[in-house]
């Protein structure tokens, strides 16, 4: 697929189709009265749990916080532009709409009897069950790493707490230091998310501790919007080193004492080490039979459901979508598929086939945004880019094209948020 140019035609016709599918599953829906279980409460969840109440169903979204603290856009808290409350959203807007909400953590799932246990150790039925858990970080995947670890050399790959402990280290650090970010293998959350990271956190180096340095050390030779990141970086933050993984670049272990990151070709001492480990789906999605050995989730791309375990839909993070990137708006897609194709099947139809899409976008300054899209469909049971839609941001763009791309990334973040929370 080229990916020279976006094709807005391209995708605003699969906006149509997406559109199209899930008003045509709307009947379905008001005719139902099936009993779905959404576990987990992110851009996912929330979405698919929205969008099955509006349609009439008995929904009860089992989420344990109270307050969802969003990714997208926390590497402008770390770079100190923004802070963390911006992030955080309650579920009181669905309690509203008179969707249940259960502050519980699912914990155990009988897919036989169809039934989910929770924390307190209340048992839920259900008709159709749908898992939304996001990721684990794999702690026993890194020789060294450990949740205790990440205490002292933070993934902050789930924002919130580790988010503000980041912070507070790249603030305390002193001018002269340096930083080092590891970055996994795929598949991982967010693809672009390190290298977004890396370039705010360039920049409030080079803002305000110009001596400083910022190394990435990467266990890939390729990664998202490189070439648009590559060049970002040479014009604008000469003070930060790409490693790739043939240069060295893969993290084999830690030395949390030293503080020192290992790689096969050497050491590398930080003064702040940001440690984004390998990933696997949420715990509860294994414990429900639903991973393979990859760790994921594999699904059928029209319904998403499960293809381990039947009654059960796998969306967003958790779940192998093919193409599709592990991203909030490829979550928010996913859900509305598997909302208007859990409809369907409960309302004894065959699910529409979808057509589904997926934008992120990076900054890589303040106001110096780069983007890319693509489009999806089914193809011999594999969600597949779409040849010819999509692309990312071209190549030789002026300063405002740039700065008109950083503020569609804010308001994209305000758009996703206020229909998922507000
Ligand atoms: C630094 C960074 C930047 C990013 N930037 C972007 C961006 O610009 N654009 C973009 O589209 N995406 C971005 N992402 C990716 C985005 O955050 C994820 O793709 C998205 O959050 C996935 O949504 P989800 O609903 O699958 O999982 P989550 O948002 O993680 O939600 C999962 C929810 O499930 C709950 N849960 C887990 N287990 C259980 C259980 N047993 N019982 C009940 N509840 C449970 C959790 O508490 C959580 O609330 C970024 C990610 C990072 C780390």
């Amino acid at each position: 697929m080229t990916r020279a140019s976006f094709n807005r035609r391209a995708v605003l016709q699969a906006g149509a189709a997406l559109s199209a599918a899930a008003a045509l599953a709307r009947p379905a829906i008001a005719q139902s009265a099936g009993r779905v279980v959404v576990i987990g409460g992110g851009f996912a969840g929330a979405t698919c749990a929205r969008e099955l109440k509006r349609g009439g169903f008995d929904v009860t979204l089992v989420e344990p916080s109270a307050i969802y603290t969003a990714c997208p856009f926390s590497n402008g808290v770390l770079a100190g532009l923004r802070p963390l409350s911006r992030q955080q959203f309650t579920y009181d807007a669905l309690k509203t709409d008179g969707l249940a909400v259960v502050a519980q953590r699912a914990t155990k799932i009988d897919g036989q009897q169809k039934r989910v246990s929770l924390s307190d150790g209340t048992i839920l039925g259900y008709d159709r069950l749908v898992l939304a858990p996001g990721i684990d970080l794999r702690f026993d995947a890194l020789p060294g790493y450990s949740e205790d670890v990440a205490q002292i050399m933070p993934h902050a790959w789930k924002a919130g707490e580790q988010t503000s402990l980041l912070r507070s280290q790249i603030e305390a650090m002193p001018d002269g230091g340096t930083v080092i970010i590891s970055v996994p293998a795929n598949p991982y959350r967010c693809p672009p998310g390190p290298y977004e990271r890396a370039s705010l956190i360039a920049y409030y180096l080079r803002t305000q501790k110009p001596r400083a340095k910022l190394i990435v050390l990467d266990a890939k030779d390729t990664f998202s919007k490189q070439g648009l990141f590559q060049a970002a970086w040479k014009a604008l933050y000469p003070n930060l080193e790409w490693v790739s993984m043939s240069s060295g670049g893969k993290v084999i272990e830690v030395d949390v004492g030293q503080r020192v990151l290992v790689t096969e070709f050497g050491r590398h001492k930080a003064d702040v080490a940001n440690v984004i480990p390998p990933q696997r789906a949420g715990e509860i999605a294994a414990l429900a039979g639903a991973t393979d050995r990859s760790g994921w989730c594999p699904i059928d791309p029209v319904t998403f459901e499960s293809r381990q375990q039947a009654g059960i839909h796998i969306i967003g993070d958790a779940c192998i979508a093919g193409g599709m990137p592990k991203s909030a708006f490829a979550a928010n897609a996913q859900a509305k598929v598997c909302a208007a194709a859990i409809a369907s099947l409960l309302g004894g139809q065959a699910p529409q086939t979808p057509k589904l899409i997926n934008t992120c976008y990076s900054l890589v300054a303040p106001d110096y945004g780069i983007t890319v899209a693509g489009v999806y469909r089914p193809v011999n049971g594999v969600l597949t880019d779409v040849e010819g839609a999509g692309g990312v941001s071209p190549a030789d763009s002026s300063p405002s094209f740039r700065s008109l791309e950083a503020s569609h990334a804010d308001a994209w973040f305000r758009t996703i948020t206020d229909e998922v929370f507000g």
